[in-house]
């Protein structure tokens, strides 16, 4: 009889602990994106440029026009929990989409990832790639502003995890519903993706121009590109407050529905998030002007000051927990239910005219 053997604690090192943490932020292709393309709207960017290959297995990549990153401080964008974003003394006030640091030494441990940047007001720009966890040297680099950030070979280390990945067709999929939906909350900034399997300039898959002026008009421009012009012209206009919650947005009216709640697009602090609570509120809105199977289509955006809902919740980020969520779901019916009763007045209004 052998006594069992027990192994002493030890501390892991910093690659072991970046493939462990990668599992978790780092699903699929899609979710790669995702997290390159909120660094490049914290970094303030105009326009976003995604281009990918074989369905985002081979190659991603996000090239924006925002603040950049100091050559200086390039390695440290690449080591855990290193975050120009939060100082770590107050994470119940956080602003920007990223907080945690783990996005790009994740995306380093699990494929071949290179990061070329020009810091606002350098004259220069550089470049670092970490293969294997292994970061290389400093290089010198031709771009003209922004951050260009390239993954290759996604998973080809861990061949388990390239196994579960779904067909090409599929993972583009994901990445084209990642990139419409972070756009509708972004309407002044310009996003174009290209699908580039073929090699060189490739497909423009997704395309959307930057808007301007007033907010309103400018969503409204933005979820036709996306939901189409029959929604649009079939939107009602949301807008209301309550207790330092606002709802912004845009809902279809009884007119125009659909025969799955697939359309239904809501974020918190322009932060897409999918929340049971959110759709029953939906549901319980439309329901005196809906039959029980049809959906309508709505984009909806809830702002509040970030002490009053708690985003740290997943590190793949759609979760969300209000501190009251009562608030946010009687907010939400009520101002969809106000607004569906002035429409149905205005349109019987015009009959009677
Ligand atoms: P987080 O976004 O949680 O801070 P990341 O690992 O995604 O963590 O990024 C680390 C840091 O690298 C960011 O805090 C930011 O300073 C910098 N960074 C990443 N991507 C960009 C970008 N596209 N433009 C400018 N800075 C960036
Ligand atoms: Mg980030």
């Amino acid at each position: 009889e052998t006594a069992p053997i027990r192994r002493p604690i030890r501390q892991l090192d910093d690659a072991a602990a970046n493939r462990i943490a990668a599992g978790e932020v780092v699903e699929r292709p899609a979710s790669a994106v995702k997290e390159l393309v909120e660094n490049a709207i914290d970094a303030k960017a105009r326009r976003i440029e995604v281009a990918y290959a074989d369905g985002g297995k081979t190659l991603l990549r996000v090239s924006d026009d925002g603040h950049g990153i100091p050559e200086d401080q390039l390695p440290l964008a690449l080591s855990r929990h290193a975050t120009s974003k939060i100082d770590g003394s107050d994470l119940l006030n956080i602003h920007t989409f990223g907080f945690r640091g783990e996005a790009l030494p994740s995306l380093g441990a699990v494929g071949r990832l290179s990061i070329t940047s020009r810091a606002e007001g350098a004259d220069s720009a550089a470049q670092i790639t970490v293969h294997g966890g292994e970061m290389s040297a400093l290089r010198p680099a031709a771009l003209s502003r922004g951050t260009v950030v390239e993954l290759r070979d996604l998973f080809h280390a861990t061949p388990a995890r390239l196994k579960f990945l779904r067909t090409d067709r599929a993972e583009s999929g994901a990445i084209i519903d990642v990139i419409k939906r972070l756009a509708m909350a972004e309407p002044m900034i310009g996003f174009t993706l290209r699908d580039v399997s073929g090699g060189g300039e490739g497909r423009v898959v997704f395309q959307a121009e930057a808007q301007s002026g007033d907010l309103f008009d400018a969503l409204h421009a933005r979820l036709a590109k996306i939901l189409g012009s029959d929604f649009a012209a079939n939107a009602l206009r949301i807008d209301a407050e309550r207790e330092g919650i606002a709802i912004t947005g845009f809902a279809s009216l009884p007119t125009y529905s659909r025969g799955s709640a697939t359309a239904q697009y809501m974020f918190v602090n322009g932060r897409p998030v999918r929340d049971k609570v959110f759709y029953g509120a939906i549901r319980g809105a439309y329901s005196d002007f809906l039959h029980r199977e049809r959906h309508p289509a709505l984009a909806l955006f809830l702002e509040c000051d970030p002490t009053l809902v708690d985003v740290n919740v997943h590190p793949a980020k759609s979760e969300v927990r209000f501190r009251d969520p009562g608030l946010a779901r009687g907010l939400i019916v009520s101002a969809l239910r106000h607004g569906l009763a002035e429409a149905g007045h205005r349109a019987s209004t015009t009959v009677a005219d």
